[in-house]
């Protein structure tokens, strides 16, 4: 069991199936393994087909495959003439993975078959920037919970991936920056959580997991080039380019939060000032809405005030009912992030920007003045290529990403399977 990234383009990109010359029969599987997945359902003399093996090694190489109970036979598929061929189809069943979303003020688990679907999901609030130890325990409890569930079935457990808010370094995810959370000291912890579950870790900054599930899953399914952008309580950036999610020498490629949009501006955590999540960050939206609640008496956020402090979600949930001071907040931000994006356009030149996070709910009332902005802002080609729209995995996106990175691996390197009777 040992703690690892992978970087490698999802199994949907892999094309044609190669075989070495000369590969050893574990190497041969693992392709076929492969070309199931991606295939969902395939028979025998098709897969000898397209890996140039004989039908003979094929049968052989499958009936291994079965017998780890992750490939079994299907309907009865098309014929082209004489027997009716019969399918063997990918067990999207045969084991369960956790994907874990630790936010800055809320943990998310979701437990997903081998096909990124959420069995079961579950989410609690806490204070993660502040409580290493409370956010190891309520993350180890919610796992457990959510494994226990009746829907998240019994299937042998694949890995647990994490989702973290701040740059992992791809050569010692082990370490964690200290300046986003400084508490932490440098370590996530998280080791207790794969001896408690017998499960190997996988873990990534969250942005790049909300990227690679809109790439697997979601809004950037067949699109080679995009930015993921999660407006949430900070701001991150994930990249996929060529359709691979970049994270750069030392895993901070995407700190789209921390771009200087005004250098004379607030000083923002990272030590700089006027850092687009200054601007656009919950904290900072939360700021604006109070300095402008004066011009706007008739909002609904002056009742939320009085209940207690102004938070984002009443914010969000203000802005959806288009509410006047709330839409201008959103407006704002919109403005803001669309420089950010502009400039993200000029470089890389991205065939979508995907919007998600918390803030990503409030759909158009963020999508349309960002669009304007940005258009103001590029090169006309550069922007004409981009289409600018929200994440379609939502809320889960980050959770479910994690989940995909531990299944990711495992189509890379199938003995990643646990093996069949190991629940
Ligand atoms: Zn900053």
């Amino acid at each position: 069991m040992r703690d690892r990234l992978l970087y490698r383009a999802p199994a949907q990109s892999v094309g044609r199936a190669t075989v070495p010359s000369g590969a050893r029969p574990s190497a041969l599987a693992d392709t076929l393994l492969r070309l199931i997945w991606q295939e969902r359902e395939i028979s025998r003399a098709e897969l000898a087909r397209r890996t140039e093996l004989s039908r003979s090694t094929v049968s052989e190489l499958v009936a291994s495959l079965i017998e780890r109970e992750l490939v079994a036979e299907a309907g009865v598929g098309e014929s082209s003439g004489g027997r009716r061929p019969i399918n063997l189809h990918f067990r999207d069943d045969a084991c369960r993975i956790v994907g874990l979303d630790i936010g800055a003020t809320h943990l998310t688990v979701v437990i997903t078959d081998l096909r990124g679907r959420v069995l079961t999901t579950a989410s609690h609030p806490c204070d993660v920037r502040h409580d290493p130890d409370g956010t190891r325990t309520l993350a180890a409890a919610l796992i457990e919970r959510s494994l226990q569930e009746r829907s998240a079935g019994r299937a042998p457990l694949l890995g647990i991936g994490i989702g973290l808010p701040c740059p992992v370094d791809p050569r010692h995810p082990e370490r964690l920056s200290p300046l986003v959370l400084p508490a932490w000291e440098g370590r996530h912890g998280f080791d207790a959580l794969q001896r408690a579950f017998n499960a190997p870790l996988f873990l990534d900054n969250d942005a790049n997991l909300g990227a690679l599930a809109e790439q697997w899953w979601g809004a950037g399914r067949g699109v080679r080039d995009f930015t993921y952008i999660k407006v949430a309580t900070g701001i991150g950036s994930g990249h996929v380019i060529d359709g691979a999610v970049r994270r750069g020498a030392t895993g901070v490629a995407g700190e789209i939060g921390h771009v200087a949009i005004d250098p004379r501006g607030e000083l923002c955590g990272c030590g700089n000032r006027g850092c687009l999540q200054t601007f656009v960050g919950a904290a900072a939206l939360v700021r604006r809405a109070e300095s402008l609640l004066a011009d706007f008496p008739s909002s609904a956020l002056h009742a939320s005030k009085r209940k207690r402090a102004l938070t984002i979600a009443a914010i969000e949930a203000a802005a959806i009912d288009d509410d006047p001071l709330a839409v201008q907040v959103v407006s704002e931000a919109a403005g803001h992030l669309g420089i950010a994006i502009a400039g993200l356009l000029n470089l890389q030149n991205p065939a979508a920007v995907i919007i998600g996070g918390g803030l990503a709910r409030v759909g158009h009332r963020l999508l349309e003045p960002l669009r304007e902005t940005v258009l103001r802002r590029t090169f006309v080609s550069a922007v004409a290529a981009s289409e600018i729209k929200h994440s379609e995995l939502g809320p889960l996106g980050v959770a479910v990403g994690a989940a995909t990175l531990a299944l990711e691996a495992a189509l890379a390197d199938p003995s990643l399977f646990p093996s069949v009777g190991a629940a």
